[in-house]
């Protein structure tokens, strides 16, 4: 993946991708002091890129540093990035850590770098494909209690357990793993929030120890449009033989159905499909869809 060619947005300037590279004494490597985004642009335009940026300084603002640029300066070079990628649709990355300037759990003086790359990360799935739904399995390890980790900030230091689990549900021939809370509470995938639908109402996990996501949102305002009553509160996992249907949301798998989690079976059904469909059309930009 560091053998790609193109740019790299790296403190302020755009350099080769193979040139962008960091110490082995990086805090952020050792440490986790890192933040990051996911971001995907439709049709040249970045969707919901105000947001993303502003949650990439909170989150930075969460683990104790200010991000040496402003949400325009930072809006700007996505913007700028994308159009010298030359790619209409792709996947954007930002991230801010904390460098190599002293080693050391202490790191006040270390500087703080960011660096965006965009690459094409085309959609998992062709509509048709995507409607079989995916296999989930039930993850072992569990999102922490907020007081145990800084929950709400995209950290990386919070994907050590995500990654754990994917690779354990991979080997086991599961595309992703559900992770219950602390409290034994549903709570998300690995690098997506999650839905379920009973009776016609959708229901959906309180974000008290999860990320609140760019996705998830904007999937609650769609289906508030047409109507559908949203329920969001705590949703034990015994629940899960109640609901006929069950999809992920996020910025990379954006709406995506659940035909099976461990030993529970869901029908990807009309609102599943409406919402794959409502969110592909809210992320193309308008002038597309007016063509
Ligand atoms: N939870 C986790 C753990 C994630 O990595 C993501 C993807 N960023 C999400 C939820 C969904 O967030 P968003 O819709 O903002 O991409």
């Amino acid at each position: 993946f560091d053998q790609l060619d193109g740019q790299i947005w790296f403190n302020g300037e755009f350099i080769p991708w193979r040139d962008a590279k960091i110490h082995v004494l990086t805090h952020g490597l050792h440490y986790a002091s890192a933040v990051f985004e996911g971001e995907r642009a439709y049709g040249g335009e970045i969707f919901k890129l105000r947001e993303h940026t502003e949650r990439l300084i909170e989150s930075g603002r969460i683990l104790g540093f200010t991000l040496p640029y402003s949400a325009e300066e930072i809006d700007t070079a996505c913007s700028e990035l994308l159009r010298r990628q030359g790619f209409s649709d792709a996947y954007v990355r930002p991230i801010a850590w904390r460098g190599s300037e002293s080693m050391g759990v202490s790191a006040q003086k270390n500087r703080i770098n960011v660096a965006i790359a965009i690459w094409q990360w085309p959609s998992y799935f062709n509509p048709e494909e995507r409607m079989k739904g995916i296999r989930l399995d039930l993850a072992e390890y569990r999102r922490p209690d907020p007081r145990t980790a800084p929950s709400r900030a995209k950290a990386s230091g919070l994907y050590m357990i995500c990654t754990i689990s994917k690779h354990a549900a991979e080997a086991k021939g599961y595309a992703d793993a559900l992770m219950l809370d602390w409290r034994g509470q549903v709570a998300e995938a690995t690098g997506a929030n999650v839905f379920f639908v009973k009776d016609g109402a959708i229901h959906t996990p309180t974000p008290d120890c999860f990320l609140d996501g760019i996705t998830r949102r904007t999937v609650i305002e769609l289906a508030r449009r047409r109507g559908i009553e949203v329920n969001v509160r705590a949703i034990m996992p015994e629940e899960l033989s109640d609901f006929s249907e069950c999809f992920l949301c996020g910025t990379a798998a954006e709406v995506t159905p659940v035909a099976e989690i461990g030993p529970y079976r869901f029908a990807p059904g009309e609102i599943s499909r409406q919402l794959v469909s409502d969110y592909m059309a809210e992320v193309t930009p308008k002038r597309i869809a007016a063509e």
